[in-house]
């Protein structure tokens, strides 16, 4: 459904961004990837994607709370895709504490990887959108963009605003042929949320799947993980015609977490 297209998908050597990195590179789209980790697992998944679909795949180690390193990344993919149609920024990352507590640089770094750098992705790559009338901006942002938990100031935050900054976007590129977009997951079982089941295990002192369940049962109604791979075809639906008229919009795929 997407071949022919060109999509920068954030924060996808890992969980949630590299299920939409093996989807769209199955639909036929070439891809950028970046993110942190391992040097040979991320060549295993850049020549994986472009080896098993036929797309080009390339990679970037841009750190994105460095708008310097932001730019240069859509440089690169523009220089070795050809274009951008698609950009999903879903980079992320946690730390939890209470408020008072909560250190300004980790406060600093959640607001720059989610929600800074969701602004200069946008900038960056809007304009060549909308001069080819054609374009899909997708931000990863959480049911904790709609409602807040205990111990996350920043992320909660930065989730907020980004769905602020997808509303604003949605509404300057109304009839363009360009929309903007939030995904809205509840928990998924990704090394971002193994760390919190850990945490809680030994908060707690039990077994780490007892964790897991009492992190669902807290939040999630379908006491069941959400899978990357469901969200990954959240996103292919948003790319494509049938949703041309949903923009500025939050779409949750909670297991119900926001109905509460
Ligand atoms: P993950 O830890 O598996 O992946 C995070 C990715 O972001 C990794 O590729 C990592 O290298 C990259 N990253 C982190 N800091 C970066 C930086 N400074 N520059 C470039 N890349 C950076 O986590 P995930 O659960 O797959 O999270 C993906 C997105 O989904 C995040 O935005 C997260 O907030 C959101 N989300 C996750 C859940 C969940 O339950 N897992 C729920 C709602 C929303």
């Amino acid at each position: 459904m997407l071949k022919g297209k060109a999509a920068v998908i954030t924060g996808s050597t890992s969980g949630i961004g590299l299920a939409y990195a093996k989807r769209f590179a199955a639909e036929g789209c070439d891809v950028m990837i970046n993110g942190f980790g391992d040097a040979e697992e991320i060549e295993a998944i850049r020549s994986g994607l472009a080896r098993d679909h036929g797309v080009k795949a390339v990679y970037s180690g841009a750190d994105l709370t460095k708008p310097a390193a932001i730019e240069t990344m859509i440089q690169e993919a523009e220089a070795a895709l050809g274009k951008i149609d698609v950009m999903i920024h879903n980079a992320g990352i946690q730390h939890t504490d209470p408020v008072e507590d909560f250190p300004p640089e980790k406060w600093d770094a959640i607001i720059a990887v989610h929600l800074s750098a969701g602004f200069h992705l946008v900038r960056l790559t809007l304009p060549a959108m909308r001069r080819r009338g054609w374009g899909r901006l997708i931000f990863t942002a959480s049911a904790h963009g709609l409602v807040a938990s205990l111990n996350k100031a920043g992320y909660v935050s930065a989730k907020h605003g980004l769905l602020g900054l997808c509303k604003v976007v949605g509404l300057e590129t109304a009839g363009s042929g360009v929309t903007c977009n939030a995904i809205c997951p509840g928990w998924v079982r990704t090394p971002l949320v193994e760390q919190q089941i850990e945490a809680l295990a030994a908060e707690q002192g039990v077994p780490i799947e007892a964790a897991a369940k009492q992190l669902l049962g807290a939040k999630q109604p379908s006491q069941q993980f959400v899978q990357p791979e469901d969200l990954a075809g959240l996103a292919v639906f948003l790319c494509s015609d049938s949703a041309a008229q949903m923009t500025g919009t939050a779409v949750q795929m909670d297991g119900g977490w926001c109905a509460h």
